[in-house]
């Protein structure tokens, strides 16, 4: 039996408790939006509670996605390992240069704003 329970070893804990972010790191979770199934299943393990429900206006649909506040994410990448382990793999972990460049966005060592400071066109 123990063979079975193998595959759950790397996942972590739940979180005691809620902590937020102290300053920019390194990587940063982004969903996959086509492949998530809007299952949650992530949302319990975030230690910085940070991942949420996409608004339902965005698509109209019954189970939205989850999106991750970008700029509260500490990189832990527990999110990633629970997808990958318990349901699906939608989640990646992106170093915070490449975000910042595919995204447009840029990150603080704050968590305000939540989704980061959209880049402006020059
Ligand atoms: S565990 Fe994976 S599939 Fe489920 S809501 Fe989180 S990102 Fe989406
Ligand atoms: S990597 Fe995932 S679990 Fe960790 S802080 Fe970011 S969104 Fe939360």
């Amino acid at each position: 039996m123990a063979a079975s329970y193998d595959h759950y070893k790397s996942i972590a804990n739940l979180p005691d408790k809620i902590s937020s972010k102290k300053k920019k790191p390194k990587l940063v979770a982004v969903v996959d939006e086509d492949n998530c199934t809007g299952c949650q299943a992530c949302v319990p393990f975030c230690p910085v509670d940070c991942i949420e429900p996409v608004p339902r206006d965005k698509y109209n649909i019954p189970i939205p996605p989850v999106q991750i506040r970008f700029n509260e994410c500490i990189g832990c990448s527990v999110c990633a390992r629970v997808c990958s382990k318990l349901t699906w793999d939608a989640i990646e972990m992106l170093p915070i240069a490449k975000f910042e460049q595919e995204y447009a966005i840029e990150l603080t060592d704050e968590k305000t704003p939540a989704y980061g400071i959209p880049k402006t066109a020059k």
